[in-house]
């Protein structure tokens, strides 16, 4: 089954029991993979990566369509193994990626049927970072997880018990909603995992981001120091250019960067449209979207 979906082009595959969401209890029953499909033996999750010089650009059109290309090419795999284990006798589901239908009913009704996210985690692909997403060690938080509920008795993966979050605190302190609420202390003291996640300011930024075309925002995403594809990509030092991408003026020509970012950001999506003078910066530009001016 693993080669079937590395060969067809899964980043990263892993393997939970059902018998793992009852022994964690982090997950109310009612999204229980068998409470939701009472034959559930297994579920297999796959992952995606997303490459890290486009994660870069977000908000921006490209980013967005790398998103949805994704998602789309997860929700394929997925569909893809079902039908191979359904024809070698083992009944098999797949749950869509994201399952919700618009922005709007995200607002209203937050959280999916089933979260993906619990699903890698007991898979052993990763780890909660403060982010509140799934860090892995090839792609930190770069990567996008489906899951495929199975009748079969696989064998299950090892979770990880290591640590892969470094704390730096970076995906709370350059989010632009402040959605991810963790303060220096907690940070230090290892008193708290996660940060306190506001889902509606990060759903409302998503809203605003999508009118212009742009949506996901995923900036606390794109600057985890967490990931072997930094290395790959030489981007293992770039939190100082992340900060002052937010503090330094968007139309700064001498910084190759983020005239590369902000080249890609003025095409295709309306960003920055009647809204931005030469006196923004990124996070002003931001703020003046919030503020619907
Ligand atoms: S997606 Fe954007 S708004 Fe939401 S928590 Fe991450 S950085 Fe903040
Ligand atoms: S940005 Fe830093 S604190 Fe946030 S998840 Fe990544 S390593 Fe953890």
């Amino acid at each position: 089954m693993c080669a079937f979906l590395y060969e067809r082009g899964a980043d990263i595959v892993g393997v939970a029991s059902t018998e793992t969401w009852a022994r964690e209890d982090m997950v109310p029953e009612a999204y229980w993979p068998d409470s939701l499909w009472t034959p559930t033996k297994s579920v297999i999750v796959i992952g995606l990566q997303m490459p890290l010089p486009v994660v870069e650009t977000t908000p921006s059109v490209q980013h967005r369509d790398l998103y949805n290309a994704c998602n789309h090419s997860l929700d394929s795999l997925a569909f893809d193994v079902s039908r191979w284990l359904n024809r070698r006798g083992f009944a098999s589901l797949p749950l869509s990626r994201d399952g919700y239908a618009n922005i709007h009913i995200v607002k209203k009704k937050p959280g999916a049927a089933f979260p993906h996210i619990f699903a890698a985690y007991y898979a052993g692909l990763g780890l909660i970072g403060i982010n509140n997403t799934i860090l892995t060690r090839e792609y930190g938080p770069r990567v996008r997880f489906v899951s495929v509920f199975t009748e079969a008795k696989l064998s299950p993966d090892y979770m990880m018990k290591d640590t892969l979050c470094i704390r730096c605190g970076a995906c709370s302190e350059l989010c632009p909603a402040h959605a991810l609420k963790i303060s220096k202390q907690e940070l230090r003291n290892e008193s708290v995992s996660v940060a306190r996640y506001d889902r509606q300011a990060c759903t409302e930024w998503a809203r605003l981001l999508t009118q212009r075309g742009c949506y996901p925002c995923g900036i606390c995403i794109k600057v985890c120091p967490v990931g072997r594809d930094r290395t790959l990509y030489g981007r293992e030092k770039a939190l100082p250019h992340y900060r002052k991408e937010l503090t330094s003026l968007v139309f700064d020509a001498k910084d190759p960067v983020h005239r590369q970012w902000n080249h890609i950001r003025n095409h295709g999506s309306s960003l920055f449209d009647e809204t931005v003078t030469r006196k923004d910066t990124l996070q002003s530009v931001f703020k003046k979207i919030r503020n619907g001016k």
